[in-house]
């Protein structure tokens, strides 16, 4: 568009946007500046398209620091599909998971943390999956690991202390299945200083596990001992049970299959 088909001069000889009626030209307050008498400035539109630019490039860089956060976070991409929305929030647990994520600012200061217990496939993981998602939204640095893969990462390397420091560096670390691993004494040094090295940054750390509450309360094993003392020191204990989650979605399933097919044959009858 031409700058004539946008703009009208005005009586006072300034420049007018036709589209708002605001002056795209002012005059220098003290007569004039330089030898020129007035200067351009911007209209409403003017302002409304920078504000939109910057809201784009601000939206933009969001999404990418997001983006990569995720990417660093879970060990598996299916784990970004674990959010509160894709969850059933009328489940007791979820909604204290989002009362957490809610709180998050609270829970880092009074580094509060929590210990997801319960039986196997009541979806634990999901729901340390699902806090984990929506803090890297609010460009949190999460790290969701298993101790498995911390030790095989940690195996090779000459200096250990640089990775358990990079663990201890993301603003919530969560190890999922504590207690699937294995039980040597090497294994058990590396978890014990993992953990301790977290606690002693004060970042919040989230565990699950299949270990019943009870166990983890009297272990009598010196090395386990150390271990789930510093664990119940900083997380808070919740019990995650009902029935099994992929119980219940086969279930769920085979309920929608009966139905189906039932409609089928009653489809059927009426030809
Ligand atoms: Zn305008």
């Amino acid at each position: 568009m031409r700058e004539e088909d946008t703009v009208c001069v005005g009586s006072d000889g300034l420049q007018y946007c036709k589209a708002c009626g605001e002056a795209k030209e002012a005059f220098f307050p003290k007569g004039d500046f330089m030898g020129m008498k007035k200067h351009s400035r911007q209209c409403a539109c003017d302002r409304k398209a920078y504000e939109e630019e910057q809201k784009y490039f601000k939206d933009k860089e969001h999404r990418e620091l997001v983006s990569r956060n995720t990417s660093i976070c879970f060990d598996e991409s299916r784990m970004e599909e674990w959010t509160f929305e894709n969850a059933d929030m009328s489940d007791a647990v979820m909604h204290k998971a989002k009362k957490y994520v809610d709180n998050w600012e609270k829970m880092k200061r009074n580094h509060i943390g929590c210990l997801f217990w319960g039986p196997v496939g009541t979806g634990k993981s999901y729901v340390a999956g699902c806090i984990a998602n929506d803090l890297l939204k609010r460009e949190v640095t999460v790290k969701m690991t298993n101790f498995n893969t911390i030790i095989d990462d940690i195996f090779p390397l000459a200096d250990k202390t640089e990775y358990i420091n990079a663990l201890a560096s993301y603003q919530l670390l969560i190890i999922d299945d504590l207690g699937v691993e294995r039980n040597s004494e090497y294994a058990l040094g590396i978890i014990f200083s993992v953990i301790d090295r977290r606690i002693r940054s004060g970042r919040p750390l989230i565990i699950t596990t299949n270990l019943p509450l009870k166990e983890i309360k009297s272990e009598t094993m010196l090395d386990k001992r150390r271990i789930y003392d510093r664990i119940l020191e900083m997380c808070t204990p919740m019990y995650v049970g009902g029935t099994s989650k992929r119980e219940a979605i086969a279930s769920m399933k085979m309920e929608k299959a009966k139905t189906l097919l039932n409609a089928n044959r009653g489809e059927e009858k009426c030809e």
